[in-house]
C-alpha cells in the first residue's frame, strides 16, 4: 500500500506540510502531480510561461526524488478522472494534499473528497500556503474582517514561533515509495512549448527586504523581492519568508499578511470572483470602449507611466505593484472600463497570477473592493510618475520612442476623464 500525496500550488519538498504528515505516517508515499485539463487546456497561449515554471520546478522535484531512489508520477487529465486511474495503478491508503482556498479548488477537492470517502480512503488536508487560513483570524464578534489594517494587527497579535515553525520534512525523506522508470511526459506531450525565460531567484536578498521601505515604490530599480511567482507555486515556503520577514522588516512583513487578507477574503466571500465586494458598484454604467481597452492592452494610451507599465507585463509577465495600481485605476476610472476586464487581461498576462490577489488588487483600484481606495481617489498618472519614476528610467526602458512622433497623444485628457469618472460614480453610487 502506498500513500498518495499530491503536489499543486506547494512545489517543492522541503518544508511542506502535507508531505511531513504523509512521510510520518509510516505508509510509502508516492508523489502525484496532475497537469489539469481544465486549467492546462484552456491556456491559450501554448508558450505560457507558467507551463514552463511549473515543468522547471517538477524537474527539481524529479531530480531530488530520483536520488532518493523514488519518482514523481506526473499525469494529465481531470483530476477526478486521474484518481481513479491511480487507484489502479496503486494501492492507495490515503491521500494528502494542501489546501487550496480558491473556489475552483475547493469544489475539485470535494469531489475527490466524497468520491473517496465512500470508498473509505482517508483524503487529509493540511494548512500550508498562509500562516494563517480559514478562521483562524476573526473579529471578536466571530465574523471574518474585511479591512486590512485591523486584520493585520490582529494577524500580528497572533502569530507565534509555533506558527512560522517549518516542518523538517527532511528527515523523513526515506519514506517515499521507492520506484524507478516512471516516464516523465515532455512540455510538447502536453501540447506547450519551453520558453527561455530567467525566473526571479526563490530566496531574496536579506538587503532587499532590510530597505524595502525606501525601494519599494520605485518601478525603476529593483527595490521589491519578486517572491510572487513563488508563493504562487509554492516554490518557497511561506513559513520561511515570513519568519524573515520578521526578523528584517515589519512593512515588509505586512505586504506578506495582505497576500493572506486577500486569500481570506477570498475563501469568505467566493462571490468577489464574479460580483464587487460592495454590490451598489455593480451598478456603474461602464463605457466599455472596446478600442481604448486595446489601446491599454498595448501600452498606446499616451500615458507614459500607464504604457510603461502594460508593456513590461506584456514583455515579462510582471510589473511592479506601484505600476499595477496606477494602470488598474487608469482603466477602471479614466477609461471607465469594468476591472473585470482588466483582471481577465492581467490574469492571462501575469506569471505570478494569484485569483486571491488579483481580483484584491483590481476591486480595491476600481473602488469596489473590501477596504478599497475611496471612490474620488482618481490616480493622477502625472504626479504618480513625479512621485516615483521622476528621472523616468522606468518610463525610457518601456516607451523608448517617449518623445518621437511616433508616442501617441493622450487617449482622454486627464481633468476630463477624472470629471467624467465622478458623475458616473457618483451617479450609481447615489452620492
Ligand atoms: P514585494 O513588494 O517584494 O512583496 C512581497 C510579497 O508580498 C509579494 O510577492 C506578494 O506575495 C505580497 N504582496 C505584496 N503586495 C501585495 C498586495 N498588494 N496584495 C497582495 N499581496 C501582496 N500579486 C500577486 O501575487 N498576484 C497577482 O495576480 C496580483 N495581481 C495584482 C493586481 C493589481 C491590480 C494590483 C494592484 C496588485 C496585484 N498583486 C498581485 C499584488 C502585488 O502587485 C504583487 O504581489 C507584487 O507586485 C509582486 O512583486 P514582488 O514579489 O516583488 O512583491
Amino acid at each position: 500500500a502506498v500513500s498518495i500525496f499530491w503536489f499543486r500550488r506547494d512545489l517543492r519538498l522541503e518544508d511542506n506540510a502535507a508531505l511531513y504528515h504523509a512521510l510520518k505516517s509510516g505508509t510509502p508515499v508516492q508523489p502525484v502531480f496532475i497537469f489539469d485539463a481544465h486549467i492546462l487546456d484552456e491556456l491559450e497561449d501554448k508558450t505560457d510561461q507558467r507551463v514552463t515554471f511549473i515543468y522547471k520546478a517538477l524537474e527539481q522535484i524529479q531530480e531530488q526524488l530520483i536520488q532518493l531512489g523514488a519518482t514523481l508520477d506526473i499525469r494529465h487529465g481531470e483530476p477526478e478522472t486521474v484518481f481513479k486511474t491511480l487507484e489502479k495503478d496503486y494501492d492507495i491508503q490515503s491521500i494528502f494534499l494542501n489546501q487550496d482556498y480558491e473556489p475552483y479548488a475547493r469544489q475539485r477537492d470535494n469531489t475527490i473528497y466524497s468520491y473517496f470517502k465512500e470508498k473509505g480512503t482517508a483524503v487529509k488536508g493540511f494548512k500550508d500556503q498562509v500562516i494563517f487560513e480559514k478562521n483562524e483570524v476573526l473579529k471578536n464578534d466571530g465574523k471574518p474582517y474585511t479591512i486590512y489594517t485591523p486584520y493585520a494587527n490582529k494577524w500580528l497579535s497572533l502569530v507565534t514561533p509555533f506558527f512560522l515553525k517549518p516542518y523538517p520534512t527532511k528527515k523523513y525523506w526515506a519514506h517515499f515509495h521507492k520506484c524507478r522508470g516512471m516516464q516523465f511526459p515532455s512540455l510538447q506531450k502536453l501540447g506547450f512549448k519551453s520558453t527561455n525565460t530567467t525566473f526571479p531567484p526563490e530566496s531574496p536578498d536579506s538587503g532587499l527586504i532590510k530597505d524595502y521601505d525606501k525601494t519599494r515604490d520605485i518601478p525603476g530599480i529593483k527595490g521589491t523581492t519578486r517572491v510572487s511567482v513563488h508563493l504562487r507555486f509554492g516554490t518557497i515556503s511561506i513559513r520561511k519568508l515570513a519568519t524573515r520577514a520578521g526578523k528584517l522588516n515589519q512593512t515588509y512583513l505586512k505586504e506578506l499578511i495582505w497576500r493572506e487578507f486577500y486569500q481570506m477574503i477570498l475563501f469568505h466571500f467566493p462571490d468577489v470572483v464574479d460580483t464587487s465586494f460592495k454590490k451598489e458598484y455593480d451598478k456603474i454604467q461602464w463605457r466599455n470602449n472596446e478600442k481604448e481597452f486595446e489601446a491599454w492592452c498595448k501600452g498606446q494610451t499616451g500615458y507614459p507611466i500607464v504604457d510603461a507599465g502594460m508593456r513590461e507585463l506584456n514583455e515579462t509577465g510582471f510589473m511592479h505593484n506601484r505600476v499595477r495600481m496606477i494602470t488598474a485605476s487608469f482603466l477602471t476610472k479614466h477609461l471607465l472600463i469594468d476591472w473585470r476586464w482588466g483582471e481577465a487581461y492581467f490574469a492571462k498576462k501575469l506569471l505570478d497570477y494569484d485569483l486571491a490577489s488579483n481580483n484584491g488588487g483590481w476591486q480595491w483600484a476600481a473602488g469596489s473592493g473590501c477596504d478599497a481606495a475611496p471612490y474620488f481617489r482618481v490616480f493622477n498618472p502625472y504626479i504618480q510618475t513625479k512621485k516615483f519614476d521622476g528621472d523616468l528610467k522606468y518610463i525610457r526602458k518601456w516607451v523608448p520612442e517617449l518623445e518621437s512622433q511616433d508616442y501617441p497623444a493622450p487617449i482622454v485628457e486627464h481633468d476630463f476623464a477624472r470629471k467624467r469618472c465622478l458623475e458616473v460614480y457618483s451617479k450609481a453610487l447615489k452620492r
